[in-house]
């Protein structure tokens, strides 16, 4: 059997990481087994339908680099593939059913379906709308051919539900999905669900299983959330005589407590974000905030999925390798920022330095810093060690290029003693007279000059740092020289001098 699977996003808001990794799953599914990787918009609600969504969805699937295979930009031979552009062919469907006696007209108003759902209330039922009470209601079960038909002439609003269970079927059934199991579904409690709104438009479930069998997908993975639908959707595959594809229901992504689902109010509450990109100016993404997409690959593709072992860096095609269906986890995977950031590291330490480069590139720019002195790529290599976040570049580099204004004071107490400005003189006059100005040999240099004289190395180092950065932080004290030039070096030490010994 051929491998196709969908990632089928509402376009309610911008996509959160349980649908990234809803849809990395699929992606990684289908890569492993030589599949095609569908995005359809599932688009029919139109009162949740929001502006900018789909285009949030495409641009966000792009960075993460799990691009469809067949989508509204990249045309198959399975679109339209927004439901929007395929209304017409639902209504097909739907009445294809209420021929076959499956599906039937119902004409209750919302404010009788109402009274009858207070009514049950105050009795403590529910207000259930199917095989109990289907045809004392008003529908096309209840009324006559005739009767029916004469509602219809004159418009009289009406939706199209299914008749979901008869008497004199089998209450149960088996349903078997990959993460969990066999299921046994008692389907005489479901309701008779509405395929058709008054507005003519389908309703999720209908074009959902339509569509799946429209575009021939082989294996449903979608989020749990939808695990008490499947039993319905079952029920329309049996309806229309077709085979289901297979299903897999992945567990939910829960706070960082552990308790309950990971929501928006979440990624504010503990300051870590929770959509890939920046979606409103109050709402960074993980690239603002400068997580790299491979990272949270990596990072998300465990949350929920356990390929066992000790491995857990993997690289994009690591993962397309071991992926399967039966090592997703039955339990909710815990989203921890801090091993979230912890994989970042690992990743930022992988990167080519030009792309720490170019982040440097950007803030020199953004902050309209001056710079013709300091090589970009130099300081790249230097700091990215030190990066968590790809955001992390300025914090770790803004002294290569802004002067020292003040200097740490605890640092000054403890390192700057009574001779260190006759020391660090005599450092500016060496380093201004070396014609080889690698950190290396400033490093020779300034060792020698120490030996020489007897001075402990710690008493030049450690103020000369103070000096150049204003406090102790940064890379090699020489390294930091050499990519600052000499002329700046001089200038910083001649200053942090005049500032401290007065
Ligand atoms: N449109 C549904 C959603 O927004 C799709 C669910 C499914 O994958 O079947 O999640």
């Amino acid at each position: 059997m051929a491998v196709r699977v969908r990632f089928a996003p509402s376009p309610t808001g911008p996509l959160h990481i349980g649908g990234v990794r809803t849809a990395l799953y699929n992606y990684l599914f289908a890569k492993k087994h030589d599949g095609v990787f569908v995005l359809r918009i599932e688009d029919t609600d139109q009162n949740r339908y929001v502006e900018g969504a789909e285009t949030y969805i495409q641009n966000a699937l792009e960075w993460l680099g799990i691009v469809p295979d067949e989508s509204p930009s990249e045309k198959g031979a399975f679109g339209p593939y927004r439901q929007s552009e395929r209304k017409d062919l639902y209504i097909n469907y739907i009445h294809r059913l209420v021929d076959a006696g499956k599906a039937y007209i119902a004409f209750d108003t919302p404010e009788e379906l109402a009274e009858m759902r207070s009514a049950a209330e105050t009795k403590g039922e529910t207000f259930i709308y199917n095989w109990k009470n289907r045809t004392a209601l008003k529908n096309s079960l209840s009324l006559s051919k005739k009767e029916t038909e004469a509602l219809i002439k004159i418009r009289a609003p009406h939706v199209i539900r299914f008749k979901t269970f008869s008497e004199n079927e089998n209450k149960h059934i088996k349903l078997q999905d990959v993460v969990r199991g066999e299921l046994e579904i008692d389907v005489s409690l479901l309701d008779d669900k509405i395929l058709m709104k008054q507005d003519g438009m389908p309703t999720y479930h209908l074009a959902n299983v339509v569509d799946d069998y429209l575009m021939q997908i082989s294996h449903v993975i979608r989020g749990e959330e939808w695990l008490p639908s499947m039993a319905l959707h079952v029920l329309l595959y049996n309806a229309y005589g077709w085979k289901p594809p297979v299903f897999a229901h992945v567990p939910l992504i829960l706070k960082p407590t552990g308790k309950g689902k990971l929501s928006k109010r979440d990624g504010d509450k503990f300051g870590f974000p929770v959509f890939p990109l920046q979606w409103d100016d109050k709402t960074p993404g993980f690239k603002e905030e400068g997580y790299l997409p491979e990272s949270l690959n990596n990072y998300l593709a465990l949350l929920g999925w356990n390929p066992g072992g000790e491995q857990e860096l993997f690289t994009i095609n690591e993962l397309i390798n071991v992926f399967s269906l039966e090592a997703i986890t039955k339990s909710g995977g815990r989203f921890d920022p801090e091993r979230c950031k912890w994989f970042n590291l690992q990743y930022m330490q992988q990167a080519d330095s030009s792309m720490v480069a170019a982040q440097l590139e950007n803030e020199i720019k953004n902050k309209n810093v001056e710079n013709s002195v300091v090589d970009l790529s130099q300081v790249a290599k230097l700091i990215q060690n030190r990066l968590t976040l790809l955001t992390d570049v300025w914090k770790e580099a803004d002294f290569f290029f802004i002067a020292p204004e003040d200097y740490d004071e605890k640092a000054l107490r403890k390192q700057w003693k009574d001779d260190t400005a006759k020391i660090l003189t005599a450092v500016t006059v060496l380093i201004g007279s070396s014609k080889d100005t690698s950190a290396d040999a400033l490093s020779s240099l300034i060792k020698d000059y120490a030996n020489d004289n007897e001075i402990g190395l710690g008493k030049i180092m450690a103020p000369l740092r103070i000096a150049l950065v204003g406090s102790l932080r940064g890379p090699d004290v020489f390294e930091i020289c050499s990519a600052i030039g000499i002329e700046n070096s001089i200038s910083r030490i001649n200053a942090a001098i005049k500032h401290i010994s007065g």
